[in-house]
């Protein structure tokens, strides 16, 4: 039935969604006509209910005669990142190439080179679910995450697949600057009228980190117009951050809540799987010999920035090229021994931060990843949330869970509660910069 039932879902869908949906599930079991499936999310979930399960009655009926329904259950770990798929080259008409250029995508930012993994499988998802359905669903769509772990790449993936599926779509990208300083201009020029038209009249809306919205506050209030004559209009709004909209300093409470009316989802850094997934599609897209056991060695050097991952590769590929010799684990050892230094701060981890400030503190690493209110113990875990929302780019749930699974509103507590502390409280400063000083050197 499986078979079956994937081949159906390949002619009804476009590329992009087969990988999404049917390529994420997993049929467990058919046992009293109930046909169990196994989704990684509970978006996931929710889609398949709404649009994919009737197909499942169809076809079960048409091949056993007999009423099968499905049942979905969410299932946490993703079994392997999906393969680099071989496919033909998706036919985009040219009329969509024009377009992408003149909203500004990077040709190489589709859905199809972006390799879906734990980490980015709900992004990606919800990601879709925009691009094949704007305006209705998910809106406005908020990425957050750090930086190098595919916000920009997933967000021009909507616009290229939207043009794809409606050339005649307008779509927009713009960072956040750009778009500052096209208001800014449109003033001093007496242009508002025609900015205006530049950036209501779109059917697609692409924000990039808008973190850089902080502190401009007649951007703010401008983009805050924009919005509303977006959004009352039905047409999509996407926005990218490094962090949640409630954590942006002095970002304005009535976009803060706006933001909120869509979905944010949280993009965290790949798992090695992902990121040897990630490696090999680059390869094969670059026509790259490269032994598995050396992709598995580069993955291995690079941990949290997907940028930094491509970077490797293109040194590895250089040192191959100079010195006229195929790529092996030792050339990628050789090129990527002076990247080390650079790479190992970023490298810094959570467990790191924790062990330094337990021996600075004199505080055992149980007590600051428990739950224990004294005083003493207390400041030093505020002190390592702080550190490592600072240190690392890891996103707040997971600092949570890497401190015996606090919520992420924790995490955000601290940061400000130890913020302010280093205003007011020298001792707090100066503790806190030596550790600092400790952990960087
Ligand atoms: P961000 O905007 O989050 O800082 P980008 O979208 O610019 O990150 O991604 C950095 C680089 O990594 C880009 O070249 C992008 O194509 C690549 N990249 C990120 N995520 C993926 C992925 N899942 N699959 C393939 N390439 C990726
Ligand atoms: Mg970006």
């Amino acid at each position: 039935i499986w078979k079956e039932l994937e081949d159906s879902y390949r002619t009804i869908l476009t590329t992009p969604s087969f990988n999404a949906w049917i390529e994420q599930a997993r049929p467990v079991s058919l046992e009293n006509n109930q046909l169990t499936i196994e989704v990684p999310s509970t978006l996931h979930k929710e889609y398949w209910e709404k649009n994919l399960a009737s197909k499942i009655v169809e076809t079960g009926f048409r091949l056993t005669g007999e009423e099968i329904t499905p049942q979905f259950i969410i299932h946490n770990e993703l079994a392997s990142p999906s393969e680099p798929l071989k496919k033909e080259e998706p036919l985009i008409s040219d009329i969509t190439k024009q377009n992408s250029k003149k909203a500004l995508l990077n040709p190489k930012y589709t859905f199809d080179t972006f390799v879906i993994g734990k980490g980015n499988q709900m992004a990606h998802a919800a990601a879709l679910v925009v691009a094949e359905d704007p305006g209705s669903t998910y809106n406005p769509l908020f990425f957050y995450g750090g930086v190098g772990l595919g916000k920009t790449h997933l967000m021009h993936a909507i616009g290229h697949q939207m043009l794809v599926n409606t050339p005649s779509a307008k779509v927009k990208y713009v960072s956040s600057e750009s778009f500052a300083n096209d208001f800014i201009n449109s003033i001093q020029n007496r242009t508002s009228e025609a900015f205006r038209q530049e950036y209501r009249n779109v059917d697609l809306l692409l924000v990039d980190d808008i973190q850089f919205f902080a502190d401009k506050e007649g951007t703010q209030e401008e983009f805050f117009h924009t919005f509303n004559s977006l959004y009352n209009e039905g047409r999509q709004i996407v926005l990218t951050s490094d962090r949640l909209p409630n954590e942006i300093p002095k970002l304005q409470e009535r976009l803060v809540s706006r933001f909120a009316w869509g979905l944010s989802v949280d993009i965290t850094p790949p798992d090695l799987e992902t990121r040897i997934a990630i490696l090999r599609k680059k390869a094969d897209a670059e026509r790259l010999e490269i032994p598995d056991d050396t992709l598995s060695y580069i993955a291995g050097q690079i941990d949290s920035n997907i940028r930094e991952l491509e970077g490797a590769l293109v040194r590895v590929q250089a040192f191959a090229t100079m010195q006229g010799n195929d790529i092996s684990t030792s050339l990628a050892a050789d090129a990527l021994k002076t990247l080390k230094p650079a790479t190992q701060n970023n490298q810094l981890s959570i467990l790191t931060i924790q062990e330094e400030v337990c021996n600075y503190y004199h505080v055992q690493l149980k007590d600051l990843k428990g739950k224990k209110r004294v005083k003493s113990i207390v400041v030093p875990r505020q002190i390592s949330m702080f550190l490592a929302r600072e240190l690392t780019d890891n996103s707040l749930p997971k600092i949570g869970a890497e401190f015996g699974g606090k919520d992420h509103t924790t995490v955000i507590h601290a940061h400000e509660k130890i913020q302010q502390l280093m205003v007011k409280d020298m001792t707090i400063q100066k503790e806190v910069t030596e550790i600092k000083n400790h952990l960087l050197s």
